[in-house]
C-alpha cells in the first residue's frame, strides 16, 4: 500500500482518545463498530444455514469458506475495539436481520434440491456482502478522516474480503447456477 501523505518520521497521533473524551464523530464511529460487530456474530450464526440449504457443492464450499473468513472478521473487529480503547461491544444491526431474514423466506419459499433455491441463496448472500461493502468501505474511509489508520487498514483488509466474496458468488451464478435454474423444469404442486 503506497502511501501519498508526507511522513515526519513519527506516527501520527490517533485522534481518538478514550470514552469521555470521544468527538461527536468518534462517539458515533464507535456506535457504528458495534453495529457492524452485531451484524457478523449474526452472519455466523446465518451462514450454516445457507450452507445447508445449497445444493451446488460449489455454493456450499463459498459459504464455507466465507464462514471461516467471518470468523476472522470478527476477530479484526475485536483488535479495532482495541484500538479504540474499548470493549468489543454488539449493538442490535437492523439491518442485517432483516436481510437474513428475507433469505430465510426464500429457503421456505422455493423447493430443496433445486438450482433456483441455489439462485435465490446467492442474491440474499450478495445482499448481505454489499451492506457488508457499503459499511466496511465507509467506516475505512471514516476511520482515515479521524487519523485512526491501523483501524482503518484492519477495515479495509476486511472490505476487500466482503468483495472478493461478492464476485465469488457472481462467479456462481453466472458459471453455472443460474443456467441450471433456468433449464430447471416447472415444479407441479
Ligand atoms: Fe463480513
Ligand atoms: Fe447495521
Ligand atoms: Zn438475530
Ligand atoms: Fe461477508
Amino acid at each position: 500500500m503506497t502511501k501519498t501523505k508526507k511522513t515526519t518520521g513519527k506516527s501520527p497521533q490517533p485522534a481518538m482518545a478514550k470514552g469521555a473524551n470521544d468527538s461527536m464523530l468518534q462517539e458515533f464511529f464507535g456506535e457504528e463498530i458495534k453495529d457492524i460487530y452485531y451484524a457478523e456474530k449474526h452472519i455466523i450464526k446465518v451462514l450454516p444455514k445457507m450452507m445447508k440449504a445449497a445444493t451446488s457443492p460449489e455454493l456450499k464450499q463459498a459459504f464455507q469458506e466465507h464462514l471461516d473468513v467471518t470468523k476472522t472478521q470478527v476477530t479484526r473487529l475485536e483488535q479495532v475495539f482495541e484500538l479504540l480503547g474499548k470493549k468489543p461491544q454488539a449493538k442490535k444491526c437492523d439491518a442485517i436481520e432483516g436481510i437474513t431474514k428475507e433469505g430465510e423466506s426464500i429457503i421456505e419459499e422455493t423447493e430443496e434440491g433445486t438450482a433456483t433455491r441455489d439462485v435465490g441463496l446467492i442474491l440474499a448472500a450478495q445482499k448481505v456482502e454489499h451492506y457488508e461493502i457499503a459499511t466496511y468501505g465507509g467506516l475505512a474511509q471514516l476511520a482515515t478522516t479521524l487519523g485512526l489508520d491501523e483501524v482503518a487498514e484492519l477495515l479495509a483488509t476486511t472490505l476487500d474480503e466482503e468483495k472478493e466474496a461478492d464476485s465469488m458468488l457472481s462467479g456462481i451464478a453466472e458459471n453455472e447456477v443460474n443456467y441450471n435454474a433456468a433449464e430447471e423444469i416447472e415444479h407441479s404442486n
